[in-house]
Parts: structure tokens; sequence; C-alpha cells
């Protein structure tokens, strides 16, 4: 929802509202509630065969929070990150993304580091699990085309491709893997 000037009255009486529900989202003592925790996040990483590397995050954002907010989704380098040592995307608690830069972390585990896409996801969640409580899922690719997918919360929906390419864009031989979280099962060759 965006908000013009002539909004600001709506907007106050969204506060108002807000208040009284007594739910705020950094209420309680900054964990989420089973509420807040749903949400239609969508995020892709990719590496084509000319090595160029991307990353994208889109959000339904999260419920019980004040207008206006921004979450980690469209910051770059909390839930989206990418340069050419690879790609990340995250979903989750937002505040504590943003806190913990946590896309441009695990590029930087595969850029200082040497860790895969896997390894730097592991290794992301791990640093994240020590300081927050709240969900966190992350997606990566790094520049050799190993992908990476990592998840604290309930469930998560994930599918990849790997192709072999003759190096022009056409395809020898692909993989694809796709199941929920946890787990990926090669389904088709
Ligand atoms: N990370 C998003 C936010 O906090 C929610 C999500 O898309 O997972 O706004």
């Amino acid at each position: 929802k965006t908000y013009s000037k002539i909004d600001i009255k709506q907007l106050e009486e969204e506060f108002r509202f807000f208040k009284l529900m007594k739910k705020p989202d950094f209420g309680n003592n900054g964990e989420e509630s089973e509420e807040d925790s749903g949400s239609d996040t969508v995020g892709s990483v990719a590496l084509d065969y000319t090595g160029i590397l991307s990353a994208g995050t889109s959000t339904g954002g999260r419920g019980n929070c004040l207008p206006g907010r921004i979450g980690d989704s469209p910051i770059i380098g909390a839930g989206t990150y990418c340069n050419f040592s690879g790609g990340a995307s995250m979903t989750g608690f937002g505040e504590d993304v943003i806190r913990n830069c946590c896309a441009k972390r695990t590029i930087d585990l595969i850029k200082f580091n040497e860790f895969n896409a896997q390894l730097a996801v592991d290794r992301m969640l791990k640093e994240f699990k020590e300081c927050s409580k709240n969900s966190l899922g992350a997606i990566a690719v790094d520049f050799r085309g190993n992908f990476g997918v990592g998840m604290n919360g309930n469930s998560m929906n994930l599918a990849a491709v790997t192709a072999l390419t003759n190096g022009k864009g056409l395809v020898l031989d692909k993989e694809i893997h796709y199941g929920s979280y946890k787990g990926m099962e090669i389904i088709e060759k």
C-alpha cells in the first residue's frame, strides 16, 4: 500500500487501529508469532551459460506490520544480493534478515572463504540462529553453478534446474530438482 499526502488521515486511523489490536510486529520482543509468519515470497537466483549471475526476491510482506514498513526483500545485501561470486535470496523475519545482512553474508562466504553455495547457506543460517529465534529460508547460487538451499522454519517449496550446455546456450543435459524443504529430490533427467 502506498500513501499520498491526502491519505495521511487514513494512515493515522490505521495506526490507531494497529495499536488497538495489541499485536504489534515489534511487540513480542522482536519474535514472530504464528500470524506473522505466512508469506508469498518467491526468490530466484540464476547463473546463465555466459557466467552472468542474478538474484531477485518478490514478497507479500508480513502480517501485523506498521503501514509503510519496508522489509528485507528490496534491501540489497539484506534479503537480496548478487555479485560476481554468487547470488542469494532470503525469506523470513525481515527485521532480523536486515540486521544480519544475510544475503551479503552468504555471498561473502563464497567470495572470501571460498565456500560453495550450500556451505555458505549452511554457515549463514548457523550464524543467524546464534542471534535470532525467528524464521529464515535461503537460496543461493555460486559462480561455479552450485546451488545451496536451507531453512530453519517449517516449510519452503523449492525448484532448481542445473544444465550442461555447449557453451553457446545449447542444453546438452539437464537435471530438474524440486521438493519441499527439507531436502530436494531429483525428479526428472
Ligand atoms: N522477508 C519478508 C519480510 O520480512 C517476508 C518474506 O517474504 O519472507 O518482509
